[in-house]
């Protein structure tokens, strides 16, 4: 399925990612709501990477439109006070948003967010923090099939019913995930299995080059290069790759360039995305990828 996908992106300003079909909001930086409008309303159900106000500053508005029954659901690493606050102060301000629901999740939580969809959090150091405690997490998304399992491929149908009667649909099928998209947040690239597989991967690729370690960091909180993150998809397995979270110290043209210069020297051959600074980015995967 191709996904509708819009996205805008810049380090230090703003991130927020729609994914519309799954009425999912990845990260809610500023001008989220002015960049989709009404379809915001849309918007079920909210992933927050980690409290850099980059990531979160799009939600006093967001919520204030489209809080109603418990919606949207607003997911948090646990261990942020930041959310907390901010809740308890957008009550106030806007009283109306009590009908949204925040809830802390951690490193391995799953959350169904519509019926054979999961996401699954998982812990990265973007923000040091002790194992255990939950300060900035990355995302995968799930889609569960319940397939047959191949010994009953052979079986004819009145076979299938009669074991279903009597020891129920769950021993003839098998679950079978896929992880079709994948959201890396701010983060280092660290270990690589973890993104293998992915049909979509979302990585941060903040920095072209290596400006002296201290450039990787910023506020002491760890990012990614370019170079390092598409050695990383030389290695592994996904089907498309967009890149987000340029700083906006580079034009597009220095981008392109960059990143066209590694795909040829890595032989990388998936689509490649790229979501420029300072840019809204509508539907990504039905534009042109760069190495196409
Ligand atoms: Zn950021």
């Amino acid at each position: 399925m191709k996904y509708k996908i819009t996205a805008y992106s810049t380090a230090l300003f703003s991130t927020w990612i729609n994914i519309e079909e799954l009425n999912l909001l990845i990260d809610a930086g500023d001008g989220l709501t002015s960049g989709l409008l009404q379809k915001s309303r849309k918007i079920k159900n909210v992933f927050i990477t980690h409290p850099d106000r980059d990531h979160l500053n799009g939600l006093p508005q967001f919520v204030q439109l489209n809080s109603r029954d418990g919606f949207p659901k607003i997911y948090y690493p646990k261990d942020s006070g930041s959310f907390p606050a901010m809740n308890n102060f957008l009550k106030k301000f806007d009283p109306h948003v009590s009908s949204s629901s925040w809830i802390g999740i951690e490193d391995k939580s799953r959350i169904e967010i519509k019926k054979n969809i999961e996401i699954e959090a998982i812990r990265n150091e973007h923000i040091k923090s002790p194992i255990g405690i939950h300060k900035s997490l990355s995302y995968k998304v799930f889609e569960i099939k319940n397939k047959l399992k191949p010994e009953f491929n052979s079986k004819s149908s009145n076979e299938i019913k009669e074991v279903v009667r009597k020891k129920g649909k769950d021993f003839i099928t098998e679950r079978i995930e896929s992880n079709i998209l994948s959201f890396s947040g701010d983060t280092p690239v660290d270990d690589y299995s973890k993104w293998n597989g992915s049909e979509i991967l979302i990585h941060e690729s903040t920095f072209l080059k290596n400006e002296g370690d201290s450039q990787i960091e910023s506020k002491g909180n760890k990012h990614s290069r370019v170079d390092e993150v598409l050695q990383m998809v030389k290695e592994i397995k996904i089907g498309t790759l967009i890149l987000n979270h340029f700083s906006s110290r580079y034009s597009k043209e220095e981008i392109d360039s960059n990143v066209l210069k590694l795909l040829k020297e890595y032989k990388i051959q998936v689509p490649v995305f790229l979501i420029y600074p300072g840019e809204l980015k509508r539907d990504i995967l039905r534009t042109k990828p760069i190495n196409e």
